[in-house]
């Protein structure tokens, strides 16, 4: 089979020279296997670094038989520049597989992805079955999003990143998924198809710094919410529905007050009342607002990533001379 392999890369010159060496080892070996044709190749795309990674890629495309290189005109963050790399070598080859670029995941189940391909999968996720080499609160960040998405009514499979092989006509599928807003690991399991996952250990990130602060992963873990579920807003409602009923208790506690004579100033419960609601409604208004802002985002259809160069690899460069 045909596999293009495709790696975003960020600033990431610190892990590029080790990257590259290990997956064309990877290549050669599968390739000697027969696992992998002669036109496979390892797309590194550049998401508008600002180092020395595309003149890093530009070099190991000269170099290696195995590298190509797709050089995005501006930083468009990790998921648009996946999708950049995904859409760009879909069509000539069989599969493709995505990986980060400092291979915290496991390069060794490649070949086990590739063997679930031929067993007539679509899709392969890769899912770590051990997170001891992140720091704990990574873990739990992590556990907790993992969590918060399936109580929000998101499919997403649990513990997988964007380590996955998808079939050609999957990514073509990708395509037709026009929202701007990428959440690619709660996307792909709307496909459909044939799906299985293999299992590996993740590892620490070999240098340079991780590219998703608590900031992004944050917004990440938003977006992937408000992306996929409209839980938020009814979950509104609710709280709304709650409040009217205790502020009918309250009334009818006050009601009675008054009138056995007690009648006490009111001041604090009023204090109380006001700020309460006022909390509830900037809340709902908040949510309100961030459907809105996506809305916004969405109707404008702007494209998702612009291609500067591409650069073949070798093996695929020969056929096409
Ligand atoms: N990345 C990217 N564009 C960005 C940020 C990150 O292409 O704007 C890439 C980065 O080079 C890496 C992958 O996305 O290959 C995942 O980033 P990182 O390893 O820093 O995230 P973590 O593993 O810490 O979640
Ligand atoms: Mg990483």
């Amino acid at each position: 089979m045909k596999l293009a392999l495709v790696v975003p890369c960020y600033n990431e010159e610190e892990v590029l020279e080790d990257t590259t060496k290990q997956l064309c080892e990877l290549f050669d070996q599968l390739h000697k296997k027969g696992k992998i044709d002669e036109e496979s190749y390892i797309l590194f795309v550049n998401d508008g670094s600002k180092d020395q990674t595309w003149n890093l890629i530009s070099k190991f495309n000269e170099q290696e038989k195995w590298v190509a290189g797709l050089n995005l005109a501006a930083n468009v963050g990790h998921q648009n520049a996946l999708y950049a790399g995904l859409m760009t070598a879909y069509k000539n080859v069989d599969a493709t597989i995505s990986i980060d670029a400092d291979l915290q995941d496991d390069i060794n189940v490649i070949e086990n992805m590739i063997d679930e391909f031929n067993k007539g999968n679509d899709i392969v996720y890769g899912v770590r079955n051990d997170r001891t080499s992140d720091s704990f609160f990574k873990r739990f960040t992590a556990q907790s999003f993992y969590k918060l998405m399936t109580v929000m009514g998101v499919k997403s499979v649990y513990n997988h990143a964007d380590f996955r092989l998808m079939s050609a006509r999957a990514v073509e599928q990708l395509g037709n998924y026009k929202e701007r807003n990428l959440f690619l690991r709660g996307m792909v399991p709307l496909i459909g198809y044939n799906t299985s996952c293999v299992y590996y250990a993740r590892k620490e990130r070999m240098a340079g710094e991780s590219k998703y602060p608590l900031k992004k992963m944050l917004s990440f873990a938003f977006d992937g919410i408000t992306s996929f579920s409209v839980k938020p807003i009814t979950m509104i409602s609710w709280i709304g529905i709650l409040v009217v009923f205790i502020s009918i208790c309250a009334m009818i506690y006050t009601l009675i007050g008054h009138f056995l004579g007690n009648t006490v100033s009111g001041w604090s419960s009023l204090m109380i009342s006001i700020w309460f609601l006022g909390g509830v409604q900037l809340l709902s208004i908040g949510v309100i607002g961030q459907y809105i802002g996506k809305t916004y985002v969405e109707v404008k259809e702007r494209p998702r990533y612009n291609i500067d160069v591409l650069l073949e690899s070798k093996s695929v460069g020969k056929e096409n001379d």
